[in-house]
């Protein structure tokens, strides 16, 4: 255990001893007003730039251009096949095998196709188990599923709540609830990092618990994927998805992921939305009418997919292979930690902080309730040239990314914090 202190020195002592330091100057940082780089802390948000983002999307550009349509099969990196590589490094972020992870469309696109083939509600097994406070398109999409079965939502929906007093969910919660009402559960939809709160929930039990009773297993990884360690295969989760423009960096709208369970994918009784970047790649050319399955999770693509987007998370990727989760989430618990400490040494009774103070119940976010839900402490940290987020009705959202974000970075914000506190 490292005691950590409230200085500059220390924080510039751990920047020297951290072996993913070297990755900060891989990403541009946005400026404040004042000309300085901006103490930029959300990363649970937009996730920075890479700074090879540009020489990757324009050797794509580049390649269009000499190339043309040929350009698919001839460019550096072919077009038809551009995506293998990135779901073959996008596993290695989510602890799953590479057959199983695919990078497609967006999030909520790929969450709508993963509950086509894994919500089969049937007379007895038709509910969805969620958080009531889940991000607002998870709770849509998943209503709207419902409907699309002719089920009505009041009662196939249950929502997961945490106890009168509390934010967080407990774990005996979630698995009492699975308990009592699994023979009625067809799909467990939980966000694997909750955006608000910054909690995150054992996958690995509740994927156990929910398969004991039956159930289907699905995670959304929006706030989860790069930023906690996962082993989504040996878990045995049934689906997940994910952005990546989030901790994995690859710019607004960025192409998202998707994982499917190998004892899923040769599933002959699984029904599927189809297109046909999804049709076997040896015939997917002769234009035959019948679809005929990829083997892998890429057997779930319906098009081909935007490669200009692709190359930016290809910068992200490589950075996010050669550190390695391991080390990222090594680093995450002591900045996270560290961010921590800070802020309770700042003994303020104008704050709390809502997310668990176990480092394995959340990933590098802390969410700061405002009591009173002053909204001016965020204006205030903001002109001083903090960039974080807001999230009504009442909380800061502060997020130090281990990949590009210092010690420094979280001294200096809670230097900032400590003055717009003693203004407020
Ligand atoms: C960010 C986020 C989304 C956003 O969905 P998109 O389809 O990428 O626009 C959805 N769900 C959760 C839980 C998120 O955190």
């Amino acid at each position: 255990m490292i005691e950590y202190l409230y200085t500059l020195e220390f924080a510039e002592k751990m920047d020297n001893m951290d072996p993913l330091g070297k990755y900060r100057d891989q990403f541009y940082f946005p400026k404040h007003s004042d000309g300085k780089d901006a103490v930029y802390l959300c990363g649970n948000s937009l996730g920075l730039q890479p700074k090879k983002a540009k020489s990757y999307i324009e050797e794509v550009l580049d390649d269009w251009k000499e190339l043309g349509v040929k350009g698919h099969f001839e460019a550096r990196r072919p077009f038809t096949t551009y995506h293998e590589e990135l779901g073959e490094k996008m596993a290695a972020v989510v602890g799953a095998k590479k057959e199983e992870v695919v990078v497609m469309n967006s999030l909520t696109v790929n969450l709508h196709l993963m509950m086509v083939s894994f919500y089969r509600p049937t007379q007895k097994r038709y509910k969805i188990l969620i958080e009531k406070f889940a991000f607002p398109s998870d709770q849509y999409a998943v209503k709207s599923q419902i409907e699309f079965h002719g089920l009505n939502i009041d009662q196939s929906l249950i929502e997961l709540e945490p106890r009168p007093g509390e934010v967080t969910l407990q774990t005996d919660d979630i698995l009492k609830l699975i308990e009592e009402e699994g023979d009625s559960i067809a799909l467990i939809m939980l966000g694997g990092l909750n955006y608000y709160t910054g909690q995150a929930f054992d996958m690995a039990r509740i994927t156990a618990a929910g398969h004991e009773k039956g159930c289907t297993v699905g995670f959304d990884l929006a706030h989860g994927a790069g930023n906690l360690p996962l082993q989504l295969h040996n878990w045995n989760v049934d689906f997940a998805v994910w952005c990546t423009y989030k901790y994995i960096n690859s710019g607004p709208g960025g192409v998202a992921g998707c994982f499917v369970h190998k004892r899923h994918i040769n599933r002959k009784d699984l029904p599927r939305f189809a297109g046909w970047w999804g049709h076997d790649k040896a015939t997917r050319f002769l234009m035959d009418d019948t679809f005929v399955p990829i083997q892998t999770a890429e057997g779930w693509q319906l098009s081909n997919e935007t490669v200009i987007s692709m190359a930016a998370l290809r910068a992200s990727l490589d950075i996010f292979n050669e550190a390695g989760m391991e080390q990222i989430v090594t680093k995450s618990r002591l900045i996270t930690g560290y961010l921590e400490f800070l802020i309770h040494g700042l003994k303020s009774d104008d704050i709390d902080i809502i997310t668990p103070n176990e480092p394995h119940e959340r990933g590098a976010q802390l969410s700061i309730r405002m009591i009173n839900n002053n909204r001016s402490l965020f204006d205030k940290i903001s002109e001083r040239g903090v960039i974080a987020d807001w999230r009504e009705p009442d909380v800061i959202r502060i997020a130090p990314a281990p990949l590009y974000n210092s010690f420094k970075d979280v001294y200096r914000f809670v230097e900032i914090l400590k003055e717009a506190l003693s203004q407020a």
